[in-house]
């Protein structure tokens, strides 16, 4: 039996993944997306579905399924790109005129390799503060993948990039009350999106870090103390 040899290998499903599997069905190349987790979409997917994105060319604002479902749709009028979801990239071996890849699945043997991991699997850098493991399960998330689970619910977010900013501004809407901590004066937003906050009813508690995290009556207390500069 003859080996299958791919054109490409795509390594990530993420947006741009999905758009080079795409572009290469339409040069006609013998093309396969791997992807680790259980579905395309990376961290637009994973992690913000929900938030309106204001920054892809020719859209005033879309959400982030949909510019996910956009992608998949259009990937899925090239039927012959593979798809192999679930299924993580262990290693690459270069050969003397093809690559090898290695998966936890299977090995593929492809004639070039685009790199589409985007940040890699994203880990969250996560929140140290006394006793967060206690109320970790409970009360702490890192992405906003269901805005109803927030309804009428008093939220701080905690952080001062692109990230916290806009998640804050996403939440505004929904929550009873949602308030930004952030260990700096200065927010690395970008500039529009920080005069959207500070115009909005988020309230901003800074320099703040946090220090502890406790239960009480059902409710999270949260202890910060002022960032000493
Ligand atoms: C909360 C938040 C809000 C954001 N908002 C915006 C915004 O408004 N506008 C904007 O332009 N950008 C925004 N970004 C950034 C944007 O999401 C990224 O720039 C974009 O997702 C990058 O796309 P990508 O396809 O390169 O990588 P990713 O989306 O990171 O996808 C990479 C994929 O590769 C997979 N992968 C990694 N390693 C392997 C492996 N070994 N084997 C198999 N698969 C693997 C991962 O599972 C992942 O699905 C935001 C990011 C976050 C976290």
């Amino acid at each position: 039996m003859s080996r299958k040899l791919y054109d490409i290998t795509i390594i990530g499903g993420g947006p741009i993944g999905m758009f080079a599997g795409f572009y290469a069905g339409m040069r006609n190349a013998k093309v396969q997306i791997i992807e680790s987790l259980s579905e395309l979409g990376g961290q637009v997917n994973a992690l913000y579905p929900e938030k309106t994105i204001l920054d892809v060319a020719g859209f005033a604002g879309l959400k982030g399924s949909e510019l996910i479902n956009n992608l998949q749709t259009q990937l899925d009028t090239m039927p012959e790109v593979e798809q192999r979801v679930g299924t993580k990239v262990t290693n690459v071996i270069r050969k003397d005129d093809h690559f090898e890849i290695e998966t936890d699945q299977a090995t593929y043997e492809t004639k070039a390799v685009i790199l589409a991991t985007g940040n890699g699997s994203f880990k969250p850098r996560e929140l140290r503060a006394d006793n967060v493991d206690a109320v970790a399960e409970k009360f702490i998330t890192y992405s906003v993948r269901d805005l109803k689970k927030f309804a009428n619910q008093d939220v701080i977010v905690a952080g001062g990039g692109d990230s916290a900013v806009d998640m804050a501004l996403m939440l505004e809407p929904v929550a009873n009350h949602v308030s930004l901590l952030h260990r700096r004066n200065e927010f690395r937003g970008l500039e529009n999106m920080v005069d959207k906050l500070k115009a909005s009813s988020v309230e901003i508690l800074t320099p703040y870090l946090i220090k502890q995290l406790d239960e009480i009556d059902g409710r999270l207390q949260v202890t910060a103390k002022k960032n000493e500069f």
